[in-house]
Formats: structure tokens, C-alpha cells, sequence
């Protein structure tokens, strides 16, 4: 009996240790392919005091950004699209140059992050071959992208400055429906109704062709199902959604259905799959409720009300928010990948790629700031994927896609 114990607990220590060996193998194999692929983060949002003492790309301080330079080189996070995004507001002229303004700080800010404050360490990539080309001289890559089409009012003209200042991808819309076409999300607090245009307007139907013309990726992110599935019909080059998750795994306004998927698929274009725990799985009822009643506490009813909140509030806001958030765990890496998973099976791994939504509500238990990118890899090795496929996933379909979006507008395709 003695012997049969002591056998028994001699094959464990033998199983335990092969197992923490295959266990370091694939850790070690995993840094690897992390360190060798192109990773692209295809969707990090920026505050308007970005490039200020206040959020300064170099320094990682008390404020709770998620994307640093040290934090980049630490998560060996390659590439990100920073955002230029201005929320919905009323469509008039005075909104529209509100709008416009509130961008080019951002543009500005994106701008002197690269050209001035830090241009030994981070390059404004215009081109998927320049993205190559930083990313081998061992620099970080910044690439630009617009959420909301709102600051172009109706001026089809301010693409071709947007692209000058080197946007390469466009969300036509975000929460709220616009001048360009329906919203997944409808403003609640004006009562906005499911659909305003029943999909792309003829507006959206010319940005469209003119971001072809241009050269700048069309994303399809945020807006309604049928207005992105008009948008994907009405582009000639390939469209990506930039940060959205999948509905056939957790049905959110938010996430892409099978029929955009597919859609996207057939653009020759990509779903780049978020780490936005709320779109990801469904939320706890109890931390539903939490917000709800913190949400009642400091007189809130829609998103919108945060535009117009004192600093101060906001700051309290935040600090009750992650009080909450600690309570409540989020979504996790491997909630991640089980949408990637699925993407890959709808569609394909030509079509899938990788988004955190940093700074604007993204992160999830696992990859909560640009330190933890390894992970992701990590957990796509322990699934299987190949560094072929995992390096498509982070960086070589956008790129593919960014390439086609160039050529079409060089007059090589279509
Ligand atoms: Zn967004």
C-alpha cells in the first residue's frame, strides 16, 4: 500500500512538472511570435489635453490612460490608430464648427506627439508600407483614424484635409444618428427614434466614395446594421469595423451580425474584435444595476451628459466608477478570444484582427492597458493558432487592407 502511494505521488510530481514545462514552453514559444509579429491596436481613444502635461505620451502618472510609450514597449504593443473623436452634438452650424475645432486639437495634439515631443520614439505612419518601415527602425507606430463624421458637417471637402493630416481610417458615425446615417445606438435623452434615415444618406453614400477616392479605410463601427451593410455595399475597396465584437456570440447593438460579417468578408475587409467588456459578454445584473444607481446619484441619463459635466463631477464620477469596477470584475482575455474564435470560424482568419478601445471604455481583465498586450498572444498560442495566423490577426489583414484601400485609390484596382 506504502509503494502504491508513494508511486502515486511520484507519477504526479512527474506529470506536474512536464506539465509546468510544456506549460514554460509555450510562454517562451508565445514571446516569440509576440516579439516577431506586427501587432496593431486598431482602435486607442485620446483625451483633448493629449500631448499636454496632463496625458504625455512618455510618462505614465496618475491619470488612468491606458496607452504609454513605456507601457508599449513593455506590452510590445507595435502600432496604434489614435483617435480623433468628437461626440455627436446638434447638427448646426455653430455644432459643426464646435465639431471641426474639437478635432483638429486632436489632430494637433497626435501631430506634436510625433513631430516634436517625441520623434526619436514614435512616427506618424501615412502608408501600410511605412507602418513596415517604423516598426523595423524599432520605433513605435502612430496611425490616424476619425470616429464620428460629425465635425465634417456637410463639407465633403474637409476629407481631403483629414487625410492630409493623415487620417487613414473613417467612422462615419457614432451613438446618435447624424448626417451621414443611422447610429447602433440611438441618443436616448433626445429620444431619438431606432432609425432616422432607415440607413446611409446620400451624404454618406458621397463620403464614402470620396474616402475610396482618398485612399482611407471606411469603418463601419457604430453605425446601424443597415446603415453599415449600405456602406460596405457602397464602398469599392475594402471596409473593416475597428473596434466591434461579434453578435453571434453576445448580442450587443454594437457587435456585428453574421450578415456584416460575411459583408465585410466579401469587401476583401476586416472585423478588428474589441476588448470592450460591456460588448463582450453579458454585464452582471447586480453591476447593472450599480451604475444604473450611480448614474441616478450624479443626475446622469445618457452618455451624452458626461460632454457637458464639470471637470470636478467627472473626476468623482471616475473614482466611483473604479470603486465599482473592483467590485465587479470584467471580461476577460479569454471572453476575447472566444469572439476571435468565432470570427475566424464565420469567415475566416484573412478577416479577423485585435482592438482594445483603450481610453474609451476598453480593457478587460487581462489586456487593461497596452502593458498587458502579451497576453492576448499568449492566449492565442494556448488555443492553438499559428504565428502565421496570429501574426494575420494582430497587424497583416489591416495592413492587407490598408494596402487595397491605397491601390484603389492609385487607380491599381478596381
Ligand atoms: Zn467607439
Amino acid at each position: 500500500m506504502r509503494s502504491l502511494t508513494l508511486s502515486l505521488a511520484l507519477s504526479l510530481i512527474a506529470w506536474t512538472s512536464a506539465h509546468a514545462k510544456t506549460t514554460e514552453d509555450m510562454i517562451e514559444r508565445a514571446r516569440g511570435i509576440h516579439q516577431r509579429v506586427i501587432t496593431i491596436d486598431t482602435h486607442v481613444d485620446i483625451p483633448p489635453n493629449f500631448a499636454t502635461p496632463a496625458y504625455d505620451l512618455m510618462k505614465p502618472g496618475p491619470s488612468r490612460q491606458q496607452v504609454h510609450l513605456p507601457t508599449m514597449i513593455e506590452g510590445g504593443l507595435d502600432a496604434t490608430f489614435i483617435i480623433v473623436f468628437v461626440g455627436q452634438g446638434p447638427r448646426t452650424e455653430a455644432g459643426y464648427a464646435k465639431a471641426l475645432s474639437d478635432a483638429f486639437v486632436k489632430f494637433a495634439a497626435i501631430h506634436r506627439v510625433t513631430s516634436d515631443m517625441y520623434p526619436d520614439q514614435i512616427e506618424l505612419a501615412r502608408t501600410a508600407d511605412d507602418v513596415r518601415r517604423i516598426d523595423a527602425a524599432g520605433k513605435k507606430v502612430a496611425l490616424i483614424g476619425i470616429e464620428n463624421g460629425y465635425p465634417m458637417g456637410k463639407d465633403l471637402r474637409l476629407l481631403d484635409q483629414f487625410y492630409d493630416y493623415g487620417a487613414r481610417y473613417f467612422g462615419l458615425i457614432h451613438a446618435g444618428h447624424n448626417d451621414l446615417g443611422d447610429s447602433s445606438m440611438p441618443d436616448r435623452r433626445s429620444r431619438e427614434p431606432v432609425e432616422e434615415h432607415s440607413g446611409l444618406t446620400d451624404l454618406g453614400r458621397q463620403v464614402v466614395r470620396r474616402l475610396n477616392e482618398l485612399g482611407i479605410m471606411v469603418d463601419v463601427s457604430h453605425a446601424s446594421k443597415q446603415t453599415s451593410l449600405d456602406i460596405i455595399a457602397e464602398s469599392k475597396a475594402p471596409v473593416i469595423a475597428s473596434h466591434s465584437s461579434l453578435e453571434g456570440v453576445y448580442d450587443h447593438p454594437r457587435n456585428m451580425s453574421d450578415e456584416e460579417l460575411l459583408a465585410i468578408k466579401a469587401s476583401n475587409g476586416v472585423v478588428q474584435v474589441v476588448a470592450f467588456d460591456n460588448y463582450l459578454r453579458a454585464v452582471p445584473q447586480a453591476k447593472q444595476d450599480a451604475i444604473a444607481a450611480l448614474w441616478k446619484d450624479i443626475g446622469v441619463e445618457s452618455m451624452s451628459d458626461f460632454r457637458t459635466m464639470a471637470r470636478e463631477e467627472l473626476e468623482v464620477y471616475r473614482e466611483r466608477m473604479a470603486k465599482l469596477e473592483l467590485e465587479f470584475p470584467k471580461a476577460g482575455v479569454k471572453d476575447l478570444v472566444d469572439h476571435i474564435d468565432y470570427a475566424v470560424e464565420k469567415v475566416g482568419i484573412e478577416h479577423v484582427g485585435i482592438a482594445s478601445d483603450f481610453n474609451g471604455g476598453g480593457g478587460i481583465d487581462g489586456w487593461s492597458d497596452a502593458s498587458e498586450t502579451f497576453n492576448v498572444t499568449l492566449e492565442l498560442v494556448r488555443r492553438g493558432y499559428s504565428e502565421e495566423q496570429i501574426s494575420k490577426l494582430w497587424g497583416d489583414n489591416l495592413l492587407r487592407v490598408m494596402e487595397d484601400v491605397e491601390d484603389y485609390a492609385h487607380g491599381k484596382k478596381g
